[in-house]
């Protein structure tokens, strides 16, 4: 399963792609009236229907499209299987340089494609879409998670995100020096988005010395005054004395450059993709002996969120499964250790287990 980002690019066609990343269905859709058009990649459904965002971007070209499904529907199976929730992975991916086009008709066509799948795919939120294109979307079809509040739904998964990640944030300090303590912890985090923003609290409730940046100045200035953070340029945060940085912005910020440049003892934070290449920058940060939480378990929150609304899990159901992502952070390192590979390899094994153990 493991495999190299230069591997698979090397792949010029679709079913080789699919064929290397163990993808079942890629589904191809076009609405000649709306304009609608993207791809439903739909990677394993072992544990259960594949629940996965739809993301809405202005790709550069189609290439670029089926690569982001086939890579975030990928990165939705572990993210499930590790998080012992009974989904299996999936994601959608529209293609859209037109903001004035995604009309309630745009939206509700999505609904009938998602529809033809008949449950094999879950949709809800990612980045372009949020409950109000959602409340479109639930007009044609059952299968949608993330539904506002008003409708039934769980709304804003944001806060169940960030709490995830300060759990899988102490438990790698614990791996790192001995205590989950955060108190005089320097922590800097990259992005106070909806995300971000929650995480800052939890920190300075914890007693961290916080370090922010966006380049949302607005925000920036909104979350600092709340919380006391103190602000740090965009590219200035690689380079800061801190104890752990936490990346809750963009994917892509550990690589080859970054790496060179952070002082942290632990990477933990919100952003998917945090490792440019998941393989040769595990490898460095385990050279490096930089802890890293592997971004696809810690950020698991909002996932779990969803797969209340699925299941009609209580609070308290729902809790308990992000509770536990303190703990499986913990195992992933014991495993990493064991098996000598770095954590994001190791967290992709425990992964595999669950779902190879659900074959048999
Ligand atoms: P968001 O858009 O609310 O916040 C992202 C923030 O990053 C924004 O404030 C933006 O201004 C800032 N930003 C963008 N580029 C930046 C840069 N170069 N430097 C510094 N800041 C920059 O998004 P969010 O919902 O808070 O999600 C944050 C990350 O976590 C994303 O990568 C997302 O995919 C991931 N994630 C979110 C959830 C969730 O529940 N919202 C769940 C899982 C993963």
């Amino acid at each position: 399963m493991s495999i190299t980002t230069a591997e698979i690019k090397a792949e010029s066609n679709v079913l080789g792609l699919m064929g290397q990343m163990e993808h079942e269905n890629l589904l191809f859709f076009n609405d000649k009236e709306t304009g609608l058009k993207g791809f439903i990649g739909i990677h394993d459904t072992t544990l259960g229907p594949s629940l996965g965002g739809c993301r809405i971007w202005n790709y550069k070209n189609e290439a670029d499209a089926v690569w982001d499904v086939l890579r975030l529907s990928r990165g939705m199976t572990f993210k499930s299987a590790i998080s012992g929730i009974n989904l299996g992975g999936g994601k959608a991916v529209i293609i859209s340089d037109n903001k004035e086009q995604r009309t309630e008709k745009y939206w509700k066509k999505f609904g009938e494609t998602v529809d033809t799948l008949g449950g094999k795919y879950i949709t809800a939120e990612d980045v372009g879409t949020s409950t109000q294109e959602i409340s479109y979307i639930m007009q044609k079809t059952l299968h949608v998670a993330g539904k506002p509040i008003e409708a039934g739904g769980t709304g804003d998964p944001s806060p169940f995100t960030a709490y995830g990640v300060f759990l899988g944030l102490k438990a790698s300090a614990k791996e790192a020096f001995g205590t989950d303590d955060l108190s005089g912890k320097k922590v800097a985090v990259q992005g106070i988005g909806h995300v971000g923003g929650y995480l800052v609290e939890h920190l300075t409730k914890a007693g961290a010395k916080v370090y922010i940046t966006d380049i949302n100045k607005e925000n920036l200035k909104k979350v600092a005054d709340a919380s006391g953070a103190q602000v740090v340029g965009t590219d200035e945060i690689y380079d800061l004395d801190v104890d752990i940085y936490s990346p809750c912005a963009l994917g892509a910020t550990v690589n080859t450059d970054t790496i060179g440049r952070l002082k942290c003892a632990v990477i933990a934070g919100a952003a998917n993709n945090q490792l440019a290449d998941e393989n040769v920058h595990g490898h460095m940060l385990m050279d490096k002996g930089i802890i890293y939480a592997p971004d696809f378990l810690i950020n698991a929150g909002g996932v779990i969120n969803c797969y209340r609304e699925v299941q009609n899990l209580t609070e308290n159901e729902t809790r308990k499964y992000i509770d536990d992502i303190y703990n499986k952070t913990l195992q992933i390192f014991a495993r990493a250790k064991e098996d000598k590979v770095p954590t994001q390899e190791a967290a992709i094994r425990i992964a595999m287990d669950r779902i190879n153990a659900a074959k048999k």
